[in-house]
């Protein structure tokens, strides 16, 4: 039996959860696989009730679970994830972008995975006033470069893929920051002989993931511009409801869309909860490979292609395209897995 932790979120994220907890309850019914899951308060809603974006009882129940689904949190977020990214040493994030059938997006054909630093840059929030200036400090360590270079290269490795390692930085205007972060990134890649490995400037990278986006495979960079240049890259694709993130340490991982908790269409039963499934797909491969456990791997994959073959006969929510309200997409998978 697996414990869950589920945060349950602000604005779309309690939609999101329940149809997450329809699907979950759906495996338990259906497969030799058992999820436990504690719902938690974090965010918003819990910062008016109990003071505290993040309560103490919310953080003791993630450590003492198996994995971590979180849905999106409001205003709040940077007093909920990016602590629990530090708190835990979630220090890869992994943002895939996929080409699914008849979105309304850009380009076809992609296949790509953006392994973002998760830990610092200018995300520490080591910010102060000086003056009449403010200063934000950007804080690039080599063992954190390093450490994400070779989670890149493993990826790289594992995936089914052009094997290729492109590492975008902007060297040429952070010479020093951004050196050590490019030339670690060099090192490691010298182990990965079977893997090409390229460089490329953020502003490239921003115009490449328009223009050519079948060209990349793993995109290794840092904090900031991995979480700028993954909405962009979904969007690319079809956009930020068919996005999952996974926030991966050596111990825990944290499950969440790229999304935030998009206030304007909260409540009205229309968020598609392909993000929040995507992602829980994201967390039965982690446990599958965690636990040599290739159930929850092939559960995985069956609730991948269950939202494809739903996408592809036009069973969609309208972000992209379709008609189907949150609760009736959520129906359709329980009723096809
Ligand atoms: P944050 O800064 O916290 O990432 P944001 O203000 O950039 O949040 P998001 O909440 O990420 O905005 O979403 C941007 C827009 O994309 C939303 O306003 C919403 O219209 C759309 N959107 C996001 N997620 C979904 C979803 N799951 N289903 C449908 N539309 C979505």
């Amino acid at each position: 039996m697996y414990k869950i932790s589920l945060i349950t979120g602000d604005g779309i994220g309690p939609e999101l959860s329940e149809s997450a907890v329809s699907i979950l309850n759906r495996i338990n019914e259906k497969f030799d696989l058992k999820f436990e899951i504690i719902k938690l308060s974090a965010g918003d809603k819990a910062l008016a009730e109990t003071g505290k974006a993040l309560p103490d009882e919310t953080l003791d129940a993630i450590k003492q679970s198996d994995a971590c689904l979180k849905a999106p949190v409001g205003e709040s977020a940077a007093d909920v994830i990016v602590v629990l990214r530090r708190m835990l040493d979630l220090y890869a994030n992994i943002r895939p972008a996929k080409s699914y059938p008849h979105m309304p997006a850009l380009r076809d054909g992609i296949d790509m995975v953006i392994v973002r630093e998760n830990t610092e840059d200018l995300y520490t929030g080591k910010e102060f006033s000086l003056g009449n200036s403010a200063v934000a400090l950007r804080i690039i360590s080599e063992d954190a470069s390093q450490r994400i270079a070779k989670y890149a290269f493993e990826t790289a490795t594992q995936r089914n893929s052009m094997k290729k390692v492109t590492c975008v930085h902007k060297s040429n205007v952070m010479r020093i920051t951004d050196g050590l972060f490019a030339k670690a990134c060099t090192e490691v890649s010298k182990n990965y002989p079977n893997i090409a490995f390229e460089e490329m400037y953020v502003d490239a990278c921003a115009m490449n993931l328009i223009r050519q986006p079948e060209k990349f495979d793993v995109i290794v960079t840092t904090n900031l511009f991995g979480d700028i240049l993954s909405d962009e890259s979904s969007q690319v694709v079809g956009g930020l409801g068919m996005a999952p993130a996974a926030n991966i340490g050596d111990d825990f991982a944290l499950f969440e869309p790229v999304h935030g908790a998009a206030f304007d269409i909260a409540g009205k039963n229309i968020a598609n909860p392909s993000s929040f499934l995507l992602s829980i797909k994201m967390m039965l491969d982690w446990l599958g490979n965690k636990h040599n456990d290739s159930k929850c791997i092939e559960v995985g994959q069956k609730l991948e292609s269950t939202i494809f073959d739903l996408v592809k006969s036009g069973v969609k929510t309208k972000d992209i395209g379709g008609e189907m309200s949150t609760s009736e997409f959520t129906k359709h998978i329980t009723d096809n897995i």
